[in-house]
């Protein structure tokens, strides 16, 4: 709950150097942690798959596209393109992805910390909280200097 409310509280108010901030704890967090120790989002959330990650995953896989598709797609009920299976069958037993050269772009792009305008996807933060490890390290680290207890407030870098 206490969480919700801060999430609500930067949406509202959104600090001015949020990115930055944001930034700064991404990249402390993925010194510390190894997505090749990790692949939970691998293993329990698949990417959404564009037309252009369909085409150029069946290309690289020497597959129709159509065919890929079938194999390893549905489409969901948002008329999405999403994994038949989870984990996802391009992870390895070592945790390395097979297609990672040419892997969807939600999967390049996860846990879109390092993105610009944070304040946008906020909501996706705090549900990749539950997901990624790094995520909950950046989280805890917002919940320190921007919930209402926090020592120093962040008042001064409130945009207008
Ligand atoms: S859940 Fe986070 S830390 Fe784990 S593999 Fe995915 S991006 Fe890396
Ligand atoms: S395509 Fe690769 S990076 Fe994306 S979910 Fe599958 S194993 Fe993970």
């Amino acid at each position: 709950m206490l969480r919700n409310k801060l999430f609500q509280k930067l949406k509202n108010r959104t600090p001015k150097n949020l990115d930055k901030v944001i930034h700064e704890f991404h990249d402390d967090a993925f010194k510390k942690i190894s997505c090749l120790d990790c692949a939970n989002c691998c293993k329990t959330t698949g990417p959404l798959w564009t037309k252009r990650d369909r085409e150029r995953v069946a290309k690289h896989l020497r597959l129709e596209t159509s065919i890929f598709e079938n194999s390893y797609l549905r489409i969901d009920e948002d008329r999405d393109y999403v994994l038949k299976e989870l984990p996802c069958p391009f992870l390895e037993n070592d945790n390395q992805c097979s297609i990672y050269d040419v892997r969807p772009k939600a999967c390049a792009e996860y846990p879109h910390t390092n993105r610009p305008k944070q304040h946008k996807i906020l909501h996706l933060t705090q549900v990749n909280a539950d997901i990624c490890p790094a995520v909950e390290n950046i989280v805890e680290r917002m919940e320190s200097i921007y919930s209402k207890n926090a020592k120093k407030g962040p008042k001064k870098e409130l945009r207008q």
